[in-house]
């Protein structure tokens, strides 16, 4: 059903279409031609002057041919660098960057199959209920396009996005959520060697802070890092001031709050022990996903990927994505894999049987919803 060259070749232009975070405006002009061809309004947004780029998040709005509710499929149209003049180079079984690029399967593998469903929607005539396709931008410096999206522009009780690594058929239905938290250190300046009796050391303070501290894996659903230091003025100048930048993850929106509460008292106590001050900033950066694997939205792709002899398999994973935000919305959704591999490096690639199996999926679900949703009970 999926025509293999059609998706091949749309996938093929969509990767070699650059679109580096905030530069997303040559992909959506694009997205936005082949959308209005195949009959759709498509909405963008004005994500591009809150977030600084050439393009908002791309809304497409797809009639149904079912008097149902509408389904939410998701993907990000920016990539990270090496991400300009990306040549694609089919090997084998697999699709490659022939460059020094990386390929930007992630995420225009998920583009692909959501366009060429659509594509054998149209051309099967196949009955369907309204779709919303939502392209979003600045997915890699931080989800910062789903961040500023308002959701209530969408219908949909339900949504998927595609952007996960693993073979089609893996079903992210758990990721963490996340605080930033930033420290500022303040001592006290004073000449090294001629006073250094009247400074305070912000690094030094900072340090003895840092190793009572925990860090790394607190427990099988809790992480916490310290990722970046940076102070002092000079060589012989006593350190003044000490920043440090950290984060705290978890499965768990209790464990976050406690494990953040603990980053902030230890290092706090510490600090003010040794007679500096210290200012903390905590961000918020994305709540958690937890999906029941009984709830609707996971049954539907469970059966849409068993349907295509798929195996499913439901996982965790440790990262954020675009689902974060969309079930921080209230919108239940899964992230689906695409079998993207080695993403954010130049060896990345993905096999065509990858591809042609994640647009069979994507179709799967909406077959699935479909007859769930108009079954006469
Ligand atoms: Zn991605």
């Amino acid at each position: 059903m999926i025509n293999e060259q059609r998706l091949l070749q749309r996938f093929i232009r969509l990767v070699e279409t650059d679109s580096p975070s905030g530069q997303e405006g040559k992909l959506r002009d694009l997205l936005a031609e082949e959308f209005e061809r195949l009959g759709c309004r498509t909405m963008e947004d004005g994500a591009a002057d809150l977030v600084g780029g050439d393009s908002g998040n791309l809304l497409v709005n797809i009639p149904g041919t079912l008097d149902t509710e509408s389904l939410l499929f998701v993907a990000h149209m920016d990539t990270v660098q090496p991400g300009t003049g990306v040549k694609a180079l089919v090997e084998g079984d697999r699709i490659i960057s022939a460059g020094p690029t990386i390929l930007g399967s992630d995420d225009k593998a998920a583009i692909a199959a959501m366009l060429e469903a659509l594509e054998v929607l149209r051309e099967r005539k196949l009955p369907h209920p309204p779709l919303e396709y939502l392209f979003t931008i600045s997915e890699e410096q931080g989800l910062m396009g789903s961040k500023v999206f308002d959701f209530t522009r969408v219908k949909a009780r339900l949504a998927y996005v595609l952007d996960s690594g693993g073979e089609p058929g893996c079903i992210v239905v758990r990721s963490p959520c996340q605080n930033e938290i930033e420290y500022t250190v303040y001592g006290k300046a004073a000449h090294a060697g001629i006073s250094p009796e009247q400074g305070l050391n912000a690094i030094q303070v900072a340090a003895k802070a840092l190793a009572v501290m925990p860090c790394g894996r607190i427990d099988a659903q809790t992480t916490c890092n310290f990722g970046t230091i940076e102070g002092g003025v000079a060589r012989n100048i006593v350190a003044p001031s000490c920043r440090i930048k950290g984060e705290a993850r978890s499965l768990q929106r209790e464990y976050l709050d406690k494990i953040t509460d603990e980053l902030v008292q230890t290092f706090t106590n510490t600090v003010e022990a040794n007679g500096a001050q210290v200012e903390v900033e905590i961000k918020f950066l994305y709540p958690e996903m937890k999906l029941d694997p009984a709830e609707e939205v996971v049954e539907l792709a469970i059966a849409a990927a068993q349907s295509i002899g798929l195996a499913p398999q439901l996982v965790s994973t440790g990262g954020g994505s675009d689902a974060s935000m969309v079930n921080g919305a209230g919108i239940r959704c899964a992230n689906l894999a695409t079998g993207m591999n080695s993403v954010h490096t130049t060896d990345e690639y993905i096999l065509v049987k990858d591809l042609v199996d994640d647009a069979r999926l994507v179709l799967a679900i909406i077959e699935q919803a479909g007859r769930k949703w108009t079954q006469v009970v």
